[in-house]
């Protein structure tokens, strides 16, 4: 067991709310495990101040942060430098501490993508992907698919702008095919049979509100197709129970929230997090809050 000292390097999540985060969670496990003197805290950041929590993020000393709701997009032009791949998702999840500030990254689509590598072996490479919504968490996916070579990337959202905003620059500076389509277009039927993957990044069925679900009719989803929800509270989701009626693999999104922490914590301290139990002892606490 670590004790914090004089030495310990803070870690902290900014977001508003975070209460409901296991980032805290997961991360002091691995630091725990590791037997590294580092602390992650949960701050709750009012809106109109989080330009004065990062300067005092970097007065205190934090080595990193990760960044949540609703600050993401808004960081970015308080940061020295970003990543290629931030830049072009546009938001920032992950500070790493520099001489100079802090340096933005995002690693929300990398562990999107790690998770399904890993723990279902799907590969992005050739795939005709579905994003229902096009929220922060569909951009950095859509994008990150883009980038690792998927074949066609198709939106489906209300806000047919925003969706927009995803597939243009996935066509534009990727150079890949980009669909999107409002929920009503009657060519609805015919996307969802085509897609090797569909991914859930709507709120529809997340706690407490557990039996909604995308306006999908999930007669249309097949057996080889992966339907995935990045809700993780419920751990199955109602589109993921109708979807495994109809013979789909399908994976809920504690392997993004697990694997997006695994890349933000080698970027602070260059290791590898022990991931034995982790999705257990994420799955316990949530099965009790
Ligand atoms: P966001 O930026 O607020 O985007 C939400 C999207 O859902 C928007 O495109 C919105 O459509 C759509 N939407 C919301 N309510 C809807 C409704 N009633 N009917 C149809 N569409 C609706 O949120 P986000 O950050 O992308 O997060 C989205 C979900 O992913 C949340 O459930 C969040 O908990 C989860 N998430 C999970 C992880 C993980 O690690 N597993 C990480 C990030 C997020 P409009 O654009 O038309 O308004």
């Amino acid at each position: 067991m670590n004790f914090i000292n004089g030495k310990t390097k803070p870690l902290a999540i900014i977001g508003y709310p975070v209460g409901h985060s296991l980032s805290p969670l997961m991360h002091n496990i691995f630091f725990q495990f590791l037997g590294l003197n580092n602390v992650y805290i949960p701050l709750e950041i009012k809106p109109g101040h989080l330009q004065a929590a990062i300067e005092a993020l970097w007065t205190l000393g934090f080595m990193g942060a990760n960044i949540t709701i609703p600050y993401k997009e808004e960081v970015i032009p308080l940061l020295p430098e970003i990543s290629s791949e931030a830049e072009l998702i546009g938001a920032v999840n992950t500070l790493v501490r520099k001489e100079n500030g802090f340096r933005g990254h995002n690693t929300d689509g990398q562990g999107f993508l790690k998770a399904l590598s890993i723990e279902k072996g799907w590969e992005p490479h050739g795939k005709k992907v579905v994003i229902l919504g096009a929220g922060g968490s569909a951009r950095a996916i859509g994008i990150s698919l883009a980038l690792k070579g998927a074949h066609k990337i198709t939106i489906i959202n209300r806000n047919l702008l925003r969706a927009r905003g995803i597939t243009e620059i996935v066509e534009k500076q990727i150079g890949v095919h980009g669909e999107i389509f409002g929920w009503n277009n009657p060519m609805l039927e015919r996307v969802i049979r085509e897609g090797d993957i569909i991914i859930n990044t709507t709120p529809l069925g997340m706690n407490p509100n557990i039996n909604e679900i995308p306006p999908l009719d999930t007669k249309w989803l097949s057996p080889s197709q992966l339907l995935v929800d990045l809700i993780y509270n419920p751990l199955e989701t109602r589109l993921m129970k109708e979807a495994k009626a109809q013979g789909c693999q399908v994976s809920n999104g504690l392997g993004m929230l697990i694997y997006q922490g695994v890349l933000s914590f080698k970027l602070w301290t260059g290791q590898e997090p022990p991931l034995e139990n982790i999705r257990e002892t994420l799955e316990k606490y949530l099965n009790k809050v």
